[in-house]
């Protein structure tokens, strides 16, 4: 099947470091492979959105020569698709009434996530109205092979339990809005940062249950700092440009040529590309 990659950044921001680095590195596996790099603005969240943060990160893009294939797809301008998926989910769906305040009384902690204890499953207890929608999950685990990290297994139900696809604020839940734009787009590779590896097994399990095909999945380490903290938004925002490839493909495990002129770094890299060089570790020290 022919390759088709995705970069899919939340406009919160300008890119930092880290979503640089997943860019880049969700670019040149699609280059490499000779396949699309389609750009998707995963816009939902409304009260997260900062408003310029995606033409931001459209000229970053831009300044770096990462340059995506089609139409910039905008989640905000999908709501309809993530309606009739949820649609097709009825009976394998549930209405939530817990309120946060329940939710973070009733949840059982598992090193140190938060697991729904499945309190609505078999109805709304008498009084309580339908705030948020929860997929029913499954204890059978949900196993994977990513392409840096390994073999992965996770028992959704045990480990995140009925997880939201629509939550109490209206806005549909990232799991759902990821699925069905990957299996719209014709998706066939994700590479992206180690902070979603957990996110897996949901969308695994969604794509499932929606018919849809697993991409095969690829997670390179999230950048820290030097203290092991995440980069924010903040952190570097300002410098991830040009001149921040280099670092980045370092990052991933590659050392560019000493004296090669900027207009060859990156076809040099499309190259060089050989995801067994990224450390297989979900989180690394940015280079400083
Ligand atoms: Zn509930």
């Amino acid at each position: 099947m022919a390759y088709v990659g995705r970069f899919a950044p939340s406009p919160t921001g300008p890119l930092h470091f880290g979503s640089l680095v997943a860019a880049l590195a969700s670019w040149m596996d699609a280059r490499q492979a000779g396949g699309r790099w389609l750009l998707r603005m995963e816009d939902l969240d409304s009260p997260r959105v900062i408003p310029g943060a995606a033409d931001a990160i459209l000229r970053q893009l831009e300044s770096m020569g990462l340059a995506w294939d089609g139409p910039v797809v905008y989640q905000s301008a999908r709501l309809e698709r993530y309606r009739d998926a949820l649609g097709k989910l009825q009976g394998q769906v549930y209405p939530c009434g817990c309120t946060r305040k329940e939710l973070e009384d009733s949840a059982l902690a598992i090193d140190g996530s938060r697991i729904y204890p499945g309190t609505c499953r078999s109805g709304l207890a008498p009084g309580k109205t339908a705030r948020a929608v929860r997929l029913r999950t499954g204890a059978e685990p949900i196993r994977f092979s990513d392409r840096v990290q390994g073999e992965m297994r996770q028992s959704v139900e045990r480990e995140i339990g009925d997880f939201v696809l629509l939550r109490a604020d209206g806005v549909f839940a990232y799991q759902l809005a990821v699925v069905v734009d990957d299996a719209a787009q014709g998706v066939t590779d994700v590479v992206r940062g180690a902070d979603l590896l957990d996110s897996t097994a949901r969308q695994i399990l969604l794509q499932r249950l929606l018919g849809a095909a697993t991409p095969r999945y690829l997670h390179v380490p999230v950048a820290t700092s030097a203290a092991g903290e995440k980069l924010s938004k903040q952190t570097r925002a300002a410098d991830a440009g040009p001149g921040e490839i280099a670092a980045a493909l370092e990052f991933l495990g590659m050392n560019a040529p000493a004296g090669l002129p900027p207009g060859e770094l990156l076809p040099w890299a499309v190259r060089a590309w050989e995801p067994t060089r990224i450390p297989r570790t979900r989180a690394l020290a940015a280079p400083a």
